[in-house]
C-alpha cells in the first residue's frame, strides 16, 4: 500500500515534492557521479558530479546516448549492464573505463540499478560512478613493488617490533632455505645464530627511534645450519598515522672475504680511535704531572736551605734523585704527546758537538761511577746545525741504555767521526744485546723486550724519542746487536742540512 494514502492528496503533494527535492539536493552535492538513463541509454539525469569527471555539462548530455562516455571497444558493457538491468538485477562496483569529453579515459567502479515506474516496470538505470584512479595507482604502485620484492636478488623480509616475520620473498627462501609458509608468523630468531641475538636488541632499539641501519655486516644462519655471510640494511616500517609498526629488512648475501674485509675496517677503526684517546690522555696525565713536580723541586730547594745536619742532607739529596727521574719521565711522556699531536718543538742553531759528547760523558761517569767511558775520536771540535738539547737528549738516552742493559759489566765505548757530508756517534756497549728478530721494532713508541730484560724498567719511549729527533734533523739512527754480546747504536747527522730543520711538523 502507498504511504501516502493515509494523508490528503495534498499533503501527500508536498511529501512528495519535499522528498524530491531532498534527493535532488543529495544528487546535486554528491562526490559521486549520478547519471539515469532510459533502457535504450538514453541519458536523462546528469549531476554535477558527472560534470566534473567527464567534462560534459548537463545540457551536452542529456538526450545523448550513454555510448557517449563509453570508450569503443568497451560498448559490449553497456549490452551487459542493460541486460542485468532488464532482468531487475544490479550491477555492483563493476570496475571500468570511460571517456570524458578531452578523450581522457577514467577509471571508474560502477554501481547500477534498475528504475521502475509507479507500476513496478523497469523504465531506466541509474548508475553511479567513483573515481578510482586513485586507488588503480596505488595497486599499480603496489604490484611494481611487490615485482621487485619478487624478482630481487636480495633477500627482503619484514617484522612486526617483536620480532614477528610478516613478509618473506623468493629470495629470502633462496638465501635461507626455509619457504614463505614456513617463515610467516615465526620469530626473526628463526635465522639469527644464537651468539648473535643481542644484535636483534639493538637494531630493534635503533628502529624503534625511527633510524634505519645501513650494512651492517653479519652472519645469519640457513635452513640446513650453514651461516650466511650478509650485509644487511633495515629501515622502519611507519603507518598511516607516522608511528613505527616494524621493520624491512634486505639483506645482500656477501663473501666471507668481504665481511672480514668489513669487520677488520671496523676494528681498524675501533683501535685508531682508542689510540686517539690514549694519545689523548697521556698528553693530559704528563701535564697533571708536571705541575706538582715543580712545586716538589722548588720545595726541595727550600727545605735544603732549612736542614743542616748530614743526615737530612743525605735523605734530600735522595728525594731529588728520585723527582729528577720523575721528571725526566714525565718529560718523555710529554715529549710523545708532542710528537703524536705533531708539536714537539726543535730549535736550530750552530753548535759543537765535541764538546756535547763531552758534557754527557761527565754528566753520566758523575752518576755511574762503576763505568769507565772511552771514546774514539780524531774530532776536537765539529760545529754541526741543530737543536743541540735534543741531540744531547738522544745521546743521554743511548748512554742510558747502554748502562741499564748491560748489567755486570763496566765499560761503554763512544765513537764520534764524520765525512764530507755527515758526523756520526756510536754507543757501544757489552750487555744483553737484541735478538734479530726484535731489531725492527726497537724504535717504535712503547716497544720493550721485556722478556730479555725484566728486571729492567722503562716505558719504551726513549728510543722512540730519538727516532724522532734524529729523523726530524734528515739524520739516521740504527742498531747493530748480538744476543748476549752487546749493542751498538749508531745515528748520524748532515753537516749541511740540505733542508732546513723540520722545525715542527
Ligand atoms: P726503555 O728502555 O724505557 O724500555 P727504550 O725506548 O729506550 O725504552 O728502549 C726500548 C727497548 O729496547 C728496551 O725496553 C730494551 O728492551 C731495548 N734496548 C734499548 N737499548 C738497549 C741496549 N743498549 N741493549 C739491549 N736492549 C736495548
Amino acid at each position: 500500500m502507498n504511504k501516502t494514502e493515509n494523508y490528503p492528496v495534498a499533503t501527500a503533494n508536498l511529501l512528495i515534492a519535499q522528498k524530491n527535492a531532498i534527493l535532488a539536493s543529495i544528487i546535486a552535492n554528491s562526490d559521486d557521479t549520478i547519471i539515469s538513463k532510459t533502457l535504450n541509454g538514453i541519458i536523462t539525469s546528469w549531476n554535477p558530479a558527472a560534470e566534473r569527471m567527464f567534462g560534459y555539462c548537463e545540457a551536452e548530455a542529456l538526450g545523448r546516448h550513454i555510448s557517449l562516455i563509453i570508450p569503443e571497444e568497451r560498448l559490449d558493457e553497456e549490452v551487459f549492464i542493460i541486460s542485468q538491468i532488464r532482468q531487475g538485477k544490479k550491477v555492483d562496483h563493476f570496475e571500468t573505463v570511460r571517456k570524458a569529453k578531452d578523450g581522457r579515459l577514467v577509471p571508474i567502479s560502477l554501481s547500477v540499478s534498475p528504475i521502475t515506474n509507479r507500476d513496478g516496470i523497469i523504465v531506466g538505470a541509474s548508475k553511479i560512478a567513483r573515481d578510482i584512479s586513485e586507488r588503480k595507482r596505488a595497486d599499480e604502485k603496489q604490484a611494481v613493488l611487490a615485482a621487485i620484492v619478487a624478482t630481487s636478488d636480495d633477500a627482503i623480509i619484514s617484522k612486526t617490533l617483536k620480532g614477528i616475520i610478516t613478509s618473506w620473498n623468493k629470495a629470502a627462501t633462496q638465501m635461507f632455505g626455509y619457504t614463505e609458509a614456513e617463515a610467516l608468523g615465526r620469530h626473526i630468531s628463526l635465522i639469527i645464530p644464537h651468539d648473535r641475538l643481542p644484535e636483534e636488541d639493538h637494531i630493534i632499539s635503533a628502529i624503534v627511534k625511527g633510524n634505519k641501519i645501513n650494512h651492517f655486516h653479519t652472519f645469519r644462519q640457513a635452513k640446513d645450519g650453514h651461516l650466511v655471510p650478509l650485509s644487511l640494511s633495515i629501515s622502519p616500517i611507519i603507518d598511516t598515522e607516522g608511528k613505527v609498526v616494524g621493520a624491512s629488512k634486505i639483506a645482500r648475501d656477501i663473501s666471507e672475504q668481504q665481511l672480514l674485509q668489513a669487520e677488520k675496517a671496523r676494528l681498524y677503526e675501533q683501535v685508531r680511535i682508542l689510540n686517539d684517546k690514549k694519545d689523548e690522555f697521556i698528553g693530559l696525565a704528563s701535564h697533571e704531572l708536571r705541575t706538582p713536580l715543580t712545586s716538589i723541586s722548588g720545595y726541595l730547594q727550600i727545605l735544603g736551605r732549612m736542614i743542616s745536619n748530614e743526615k737530612g742532607q743525605q735523605f734530600l739529596a735522595k728525594t731529588r734523585l728520585q723527582v729528577k727521574k720523575l721528571g725526566a719521565l714525565v718529560d718523555d711522556l710529554l715529549d710523545v704527546s708532542k710528537i703524536e699531536a705533531g708539536k714537539l718543538p726543535l730549535s736550530t742553531e750552530a753548535f759543537d758537538i765535541r764538546k756535547v759528547v763531552d758534557d754527557t760523558l761527565e754528566l753520566l761517569s758523575y752518576s755511574n761511577t762503576q763505568f769507565k767511558f772511552t771514546l774514539h775520536t780524531t774530532i776536537s771540535e765539529l760545529i754541526i746545525s741543530g737543536d743541540s738539547h735534543r741531540i744531547e737528549q738522544v745521546i743521554i738516552n743511548l748512554l742510558s741504555n747502554a748502562i741499564r742493559y748491560a748489567p755486570g759489566t763496566d765499560r761503554v765505548e763512544l765513537f764520534l767521526a764524520h765525512d764530507a757530508e755527515n758526523m756520526t756517534i756510536g754507543i757501544k756497549d757489552f750487555g744483553v744485546g737484541i735478538a734479530a728478530d726484535k731489531l725492527k721494532d726497537i724504535f717504535s713508541r712503547f716497544y720493550r723486550i721485556d722478556d730479555v730484560n725484566p728486571v729492567t724498567s722503562g716505558l719504551g719511549i726513549g728510543l722512540y724519542l730519538s727516532h724522532e729527533i734524529i729523523s726530524r734533523h734528515g739524520g739516521k739512527i740504527w742498531v747493530e746487536s748480538e744476543l748476549g754480546k752487546g749493542s751498538t747504536f749508531w745515528f748520524s747527522l748532515p753537516l749541511h742540512p740540505a733542508h732546513p730543520l723540520q722545525i715542527s711538523n
